[in-house]
């Protein structure tokens, strides 16, 4: 479960109503039972189960057993999908080692509000089930061309883009095209309707932007999503 306040040896962690349900009803886990917990900041910790009820219980912290983890990874830039295709985003990027959601508002959008809450808690979701001890923070989103301008010019921006045309030839496929990936450099997938005209060009007008192809098939943006992230995650195996 993750929690928020911080953690230390012997405290007693009230556990939100989800967990409590989870680890009493689900995992029919009881008093004395051991659990591990984050907060997202301090590493793993062991704790104790001391009370469980329904939908409440506490539990005490025992001891470390991860210290926390440098953050390193990919920055997305996505498009917001339908509510399903955004989760899966969210979901698949938090497994994918993604270390910041930037949602960018273009053209061909079609949901241009996000409920970063409820994004949040997916990431949350995501990071407790793949074991990442910290959890990506979801962002306000923003106008395209307001985001480029915020984009550290320090950083790459690779940009999926489906067809020829919009690559002009100059970009690689499949790994050679993200090779030297670097933390923090960022993936931007577009909407259902994929990116305009206009917003190519702006794109490839940018110097740290590189038009890059997933494959000769048009991919659906959440599964370009998980691609691209895939082939960049190359750059940070330990
Ligand atoms: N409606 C668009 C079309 O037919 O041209 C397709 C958009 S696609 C469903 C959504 C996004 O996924 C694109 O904007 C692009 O970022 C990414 N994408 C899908 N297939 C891709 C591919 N083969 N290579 C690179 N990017 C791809």
């Amino acid at each position: 479960p993750a929690t928020r306040p911080p953690m230390q040896d012997g405290a007693v962690v009230e556990l939100a109503p989800g967990h409590a349900h989870y680890l009493g009803t689900v995992l029919r886990m009881g008093t004395g039972d051991e659990v591990a917990l984050f907060n997202a900041r301090d590493g793993e910790w062991r704790a104790g189960i001391e009370a469980l009820r329904r939908d409440r219980g506490q539990v005490r912290v025992r001891r470390r057993t991860r210290p926390a983890e440098p953050v390193a990874g990919p920055v997305l830039l996505f498009a917001p999908l339908k509510r399903d295709a955004t989760d899966l985003v969210i979901r698949m990027g938090t497994e994918l080692g993604v270390r910041r959601f930037l949602p960018v508002l273009t053209e061909r959008t079609n949901t241009h509000r996000v409920n970063g809450a409820r994004l949040a808690g997916i990431a949350v979701e995501a990071a407790e089930q793949c074991e990442r001890l910290d959890v990506p923070e979801v962002e306000e989103p923003l106008l395209l061309a307001d985001r480029l301008g915020a984009w550290p010019q320090d950083r790459r921006l690779f940009v999926a883009a489906e067809r020829p045309a919009q690559r002009d030839g100059t970009a690689e496929v499949g790994a050679a095209s993200v090779e030297g990936v670097r933390d923090g450099d960022g993936l931007l997938v577009g909407p259902e309707g994929g990116f305009s005209a206009a917003e190519v060009a702006l794109l490839r007008s940018r110097p740290f932007v590189t038009m890059i192809s997933l494959g000769p098939r048009i991919l659906r943006a959440d599964t370009a999503v998980a691609c691209g992230l895939s082939l960049m995650g190359a750059g940070f195996r330990r």
